[in-house]
C-alpha cells in the first residue's frame, strides 16, 4: 500500500510501539493488544516481523499519533 506517512512519522510511530503489533482489533485471533514483533527495516514485508504503518482516524491528520504499526497478520487480517 502506498505511504501515507512521511518515514519520520513512521519512526517516531514505530518506536512508540516498541517493536510490537499496536492492533487492537478484537474480531482477531490476538486479545487485547496483539504484540507481534515488528522489525524496522522488515516493512511490507509478508512474512513474520512484516509489518505496515496503518492510518488510525481517516479524518485526523497524518502524522505519528495518528499511524498505527501493525504486523502483517493483522494487515490481512483487515483486508
Ligand atoms: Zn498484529
Ligand atoms: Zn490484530
Amino acid at each position: 500500500m502506498p505511504d501515507l506517512f512521511s518515514n519520520s512519522d513512521i519512526r517516531a510511530a514505530f518506536y512508540r510501539s516498541d517493536g510490537e503489533c499496536e492492533c487492537m482489533k478484537n474480531n482477531h485471533k490476538h486479545s487485547g493488544r496483539c504484540n507481534s514483533l515488528n522489525i524496522y527495516n522488515m516493512k511490507g514485508m509478508e512474512i513474520p516481523g512484516g509489518w505496515e504503518a496503518c492510518q488510525i482516524a481517516a479524518e485526523k491528520p497524518l502524522e505519528a499519533s495518528n499511524c498505527r504499526i501493525i504486523c502483517f497478520d493483522c494487515y490481512k487480517a483487515d483486508k
